[in-house]
Order: structure tokens, then C-alpha cells, then sequence
């Protein structure tokens, strides 16, 4: 596994991995990397030959200056993961190599008006400028993301789109702990009790993939039972929860195939999110969380 700083550096190994014919995947990161992140380089090496991963705490995302500090880094056990997974080459730039002077930002409207773009100001900026400027410097023919992150998913999805990126965006599952609570690099902030009131949004999935397989088709009744199952294991505030379309990310009244419940809450003053999508598949309602 090669390790570049530099934009050139990254430029030069990449261009060695395509004149050796090998298509290049993506996988960007913010480092402290756990099963979550690995799953990404595992769906990425199914359609690539050479795999990157960029390591980077991104400051222009953080709307809160101490959830930025605060952030978890630990580079050594990273790169030794990224080793594991089969990651070709890893970006670990530094302020000064993405952020000279940066006077460009790519917004994506309308798709962060609603979920966390309505609670984290400036953050879906910080992350499509990043992101785009990450797909310039390594042009990637695909880049994979987690379902975690629907918003951000579903965000660069359309950016990718509209800015003519000439790659393609994947969206892989979420994976959970045994327990049912989505892996995240936060997660080593919640102490014993808020990590067991957490497992109450897995839960509150549950309930809501329950409700639909029994038929029911109505947001708002899924969202207050939702929001029940959530307030039973005492979250310390739930920002949202929501049913939105897939495609805009607007709230809709009623369930329908491609429609996301997406929830977003504090325990103690770690915020966690999750969601669940859901399709028709052979006629029936997937629910996919
Ligand atoms: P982060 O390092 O948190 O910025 O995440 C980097 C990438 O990993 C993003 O595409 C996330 O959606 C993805 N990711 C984070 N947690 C998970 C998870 N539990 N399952 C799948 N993908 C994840």
C-alpha cells in the first residue's frame, strides 16, 4: 500500500495504475476507520483494480468547531486498517494541500433543505467542495458511499450529475454492530449509557419496517411511532425524524417505493444519524436499513 501527501504524488501513482489498465475506486473518508469504511473498499474492489482511499478531517464540514476538535484521528491504526482491507494507495493530505485560498463551493439545492442541512449549516457545502475537489485530483471511475449517509449520498449523487463528473457514485449498505447500532467513528464518544439508549434508533427502525410490512403507508403515523420507540430510550434530543423522496429529498405525505425514514438524534453530546430506504421489490415493500 502506497501513502501520498501530495496531489502530484497521488496523480503519478494513479496515472501508473491506468497505464497498467486498471480501473480506479474511490472511497473517501474521515479517518478512524471501522467495518463501515472497509465494507466500501470490499463493494469497490467488485467493479475496480486499484483502490484509494483518502483519509481527511475536513474543517470546511464541521458546523461545530468542537465536533471538529473533538474528532477521533488516529493515523498509525487507519493506515493499518486500509493495509488489511487491500487499499491500494491512501491520500492523507494536509489544511494546506486542499485549502489554499478557496474561494469555490459547490451547493447542491433544494436536496439540503430538509434532515441534517436544516440542522448543520455550511456542512453539505464543506462536504460536496471537498468531495469534488477529491474526485478532480483522483478521477476515479467509481466512488462508493455508505447508505449511512444518505443525504451525503444521495447530495453527490446529484452533484456528480449536474457538474458532468465523468465517475459514477455507489451506494453501499449500512453496517451495523451486532446490536443493530450503525457503525460511525463517533460512536467511541458515547459512554456505556448512551451507547445502550442509542440501540433505541435501530429499534425505532425496526418498528417502522414492521408498520409497512403490515401495510401501513402513512408518514406521519410512522414517524410518531417512530418518534415513541426513539423517546422510550430517553435520546437527550432528536433533531428530526423523516420521511422523504429519494430523489429530492423532500418530505412526503405517504410511503412509497424509494421513500427514506431518516432520524437524527443526541445521546449525551454525541449526534447520531441512520435511516432506512425503501423499494418495491417483486411487489412487495424492501425495507432497507
Ligand atoms: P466518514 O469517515 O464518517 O466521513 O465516512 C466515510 C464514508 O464511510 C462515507 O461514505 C460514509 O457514509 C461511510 N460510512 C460511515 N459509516 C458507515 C457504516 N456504518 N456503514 C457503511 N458506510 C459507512
Amino acid at each position: 500500500m502506497k501513502t501520498a501527501h501530495t496531489i502530484e504524488e497521488v496523480r503519478s501513482i494513479i496515472r501508473a495504475a491506468r497505464a497498467e489498465g486498471r480501473g480506479i475506486g474511490f472511497v473517501p473518508t474521515m479517518g478512524y476507520l471501522h467495518r463501515g469504511h472497509t465494507s466500501l473498499v470490499e463493494e469497490s474492489r467488485k467493479k475496480t483494480g486499484f483502490q484509494v482511499m483518502s483519509i481527511f478531517v475536513n474543517k470546511m464540514q464541521f458546523n461545530d468547531p468542537k465536533d471538529f476538535s473533538n474528532y477521533p484521528r488516529d493515523l498509525e491504526r487507519d493506515l493499518s486498517i486500509a493495509r488489511e482491507a487491500g487499499v491500494d494507495l491512501v491520500f492523507v493530505p494536509t489544511d494546506e494541500v486542499m485549502y489554499r485560498d478557496q474561494r469555490t463551493c459547490v451547493d447542491v439545492d433544494l436536496l439540503t433543505d430538509h434532515l441534517c442541512g436544516a440542522h448543520r449549516p455550511g456542512h453539505f457545502r464543506g462536504v460536496f467542495t471537498v468531495v469534488g475537489k477529491l474526485f478532480n485530483i483522483v478521477l476515479p471511475d467509481i466512488a462508493v458511499f455508505g447508505q449511512k449517509d444518505i443525504q451525503q449520498a444521495v447530495g453527490l449523487e446529484k452533484m456528480v450529475a449536474d457538474l458532468n463528473f465523468p465517475l459514477k457514485i455507489v451506494i453501499a449498505p449500512t453496517v451495523r454492530e451486532d446490536d443493530g447500532l450503525a457503525m460511525s467513528s463517533r460512536n467511541r464518544h458515547l459512554n456505556a449509557d448512551e451507547r445502550h439508549r442509542a440501540l433505541c434508533i435501530h429499534r425505532s427502525l425496526k418498528k417502522a419496517a414492521e408498520m409497512i410490512a403490515s401495510g401501513e403507508r402513512s408518514a406521519s403515523n410512522i414517524s410518531e411511532a417512530v418518534g415513541r420507540v426513539l423517546a422510550e430510550g430517553s435520546p437527550d434530543k432528536i433533531d428530526y425524524v423523516s420521511v422523504v423522496r429519494y430523489g429530492d429529498l423532500q418530505p412526503v405525505d405517504g410511503i412509497s417505493p424509494k421513500s427514506v425514514l431518516a432520524i437524527a438524534a443526541f445521546f449525551g453530546s454525541t449526534r447520531l444519524i441512520d435511516n432506512m430506504i425503501m423499494e418495491e421489490r417483486d411487489e412487495k415493500f424492501a425495507c432497507i436499513y
